[in-house]
């Protein structure tokens, strides 16, 4: 008789834990201890958890893995960001970054690898969707991260916010974006706060409209442009779901008190920077309920769009804030080890690395 696969324990919040340990005639309380060991404590080694019984512990490994994804290669660049290349079960390899600023160190974390929504200026986009991650490989980005963190750089090393600005359109893959930010969040899990996590979308109308059962997140927006043509000429999505369509899903989110959306908008030559997208975007957004967060395009090889001078950049955040918008600008955090979105994750592939072994820098 062909054998059960083993589940990977990493997939399930604590109330699908509690269930599934519950039928394998576990206590509640020893549920309790095993989500302390692998959340609060990072322990994996279940032959390690001391305080459970032996035939608990060996109830468990029959039954379960805890399958993390794997360091592949790691990279520090000049600025203290620092980008993790990292390996699934199935080889598959994704993208991690950790953003260091001020007194946080924000974790960006992928959703899928590659993505569908195929963004022209985007390095992701061009890749395509080849599949959604399941939870365990959301959560499991944060957990060998700060695993790394600590055996790599110190006890103290600990991070402390969370983004899902990496690979992948996050609501496209809701169901275990959702059960990985419960998880984060969970008192049981990761215990983080919610205003600790930014979930950033490209604009997908009917899960944005589901985001009143999803855990009370911050929400940023890709906006791009306040003008339909040329937000469909960056981002295909806007020809299904356009800036009337959007906005009106916009009004459903929950927001709790003083909290505001965040729209991103990546700023491009020529192409939504001048006088006239200003009057547009400020047209669009109202002053009370928005921050604006401007990421300056940045240019990889092969791509037909170019960065406009800083002088215009900061001329456009001026014309923002004049206008009673609180607009930031995004700086490019790792540029000399390629961290914008996707970039690391094909260079690799192409100095064909796949049977080199990890290396750390
Ligand atoms: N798919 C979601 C989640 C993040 S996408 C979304 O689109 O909102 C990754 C982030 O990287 C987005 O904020 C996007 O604007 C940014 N990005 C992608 N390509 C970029 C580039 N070439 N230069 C600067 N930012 C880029
Ligand atoms: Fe996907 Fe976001 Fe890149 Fe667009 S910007 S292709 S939605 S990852």
């Amino acid at each position: 008789m062909l054998e059960k696969p083993m589940l990977n324990f990493l997939d399930f919040t604590y109330a699908e834990a509690l269930q599934k340990l519950s039928e394998l005639g576990m206590a509640k309380f020893s549920a309790k201890q095993i989500f302390d060991w692998v959340y609060r404590k990072g322990n994996y080694s279940p032959g390690e958890w001391s305080n459970l019984s032996s035939k608990n512990r060996e109830l468990f490994q029959k039954n379960f893995t805890l399958s993390l994804p794997q360091v592949l290669w790691h990279g520090l660049s000049k600025d203290g960001t620092r980008k993790f290349l990292l390996k699934l079960d199935d080889t598959q390899t994704i993208e991690s970054v950790v953003i260091a600023a001020k007194n946080r160190l924000t974790l960006c974390i992928s959703s899928q690898v590659g993505c569908a929504i195929g963004c022209t200026f985007c390095h992701t986009g061009t890749q395509g969707l080849k599949r959604h991650l399941n939870t365990s490989e959301v959560t499991g980005q944060y957990l060998t991260v700060s695993k790394w963190l600590r055996e790599n750089v110190g006890e103290d090393c600990r991070l402390t916010n969370i983004v899902y600005m990496g690979q992948g359109e996050p609501l496209h893959n809701y169901e275990n974006v959702r059960k990985a930010t419960e998880i984060f969040l969970e008192p049981q899990g990761l215990g983080l706060g919610q205003r600790r996590i930014t979930l950033s979308t490209s604009g997908l109308v009917p899960q944005i409209k589901k985001l009143t059962d999803f855990p009370p997140v911050n929400i940023a927006i890709s906006l791009h442009s306040a003008k339909n043509d040329v937000r469909s000429e960056l981002m295909p999505i806007n020809k299904t779901y356009d800036l009337e369509r959007l906005f009106e899903a916009i009004k459903t989110i929950p927001l709790k008190a003083h909290r505001r959306i965040t729209y991103e908008y990546l700023l491009i030559k020529d192409l939504n920077d001048t006088p006239e997208d200003v009057e547009a975007l400020s047209e669009l957004l109202t002053q009370k309920e928005s921050k604006i967060n401007l990421i300056p395009f940045n240019e990889y090889p092969g791509s037909e769009y170019k960065r406009p001078t800083d002088e215009k950049i900061y001329w456009f955040m001026e014309q923002m804030s004049d206008k009673g918008f609180t607009c930031t600008v995004r700086h490019s955090k790792g540029d000399d080890i390629l961290a914008a979105c996707g970039q690391l994750k094909t260079q690799y592939e192409k100095l064909n690395l796949w049977n080199s072994s990890t290396s750390s820098i």
